[in-house]
């Protein structure tokens, strides 16, 4: 399956292309592309006396122009600095749920209650039994 991904270049298409139409008789686009060495010698022959710079044009609109690893240069964006795929939008369903409800405040005893001494369950004070435990009631 390898042989069948044909890998491209990363450079942009399209910056190439502007480059070579442009600056692309000083080598620009070559030195874009990592043809840094073919770079200085269209610095030095104003892109080979233009020819270079007609054929670099015709091979990028052609899909057929290459970096400095011999990969074609066809993406008109370029895929430097992106992801290898695109991450979704959305962030993880972990943070979309809705937090834990809050821990509902202790049983707050007023004036006619108190704490069973045994148990710590409240009862009322008028009582001499705890209904929970059964235990005799310290007043
Ligand atoms: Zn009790």
């Amino acid at each position: 399956m390898a042989e069948a991904y044909q890998q491209t270049s990363e450079k942009s298409r399209l910056v190439a292309l502007l480059l070579c139409l442009f600056v692309g008789y000083i080598g620009i686009h070559r030195f874009y592309a990592g043809k840094n060495g073919s770079g200085v010698l269209y610095l030095c022959t104003y892109g080979l006396f233009g020819i270079g710079v007609l054929v670099d044009l015709i091979m990028i609109l052609t899909g057929s122009f290459t970096d400095d690893h011999g990969l074609l240069i066809i993406d008109w964006e370029g895929t430097e600095g992106k992801p290898a795929s695109y991450a979704p939008a959305h962030p993880h369903p972990a943070y979309t749920q809705t937090p834990p409800r809050p821990v509902p405040p202790p049983p707050q005893k007023n004036a006619e209650e108190m704490f069973c001494n045994s148990c710590g369950s409240i009862v009322k004070k008028d009582e001499t039994f705890c209904r929970n435990c059964g235990a005799v009631l310290q007043h």
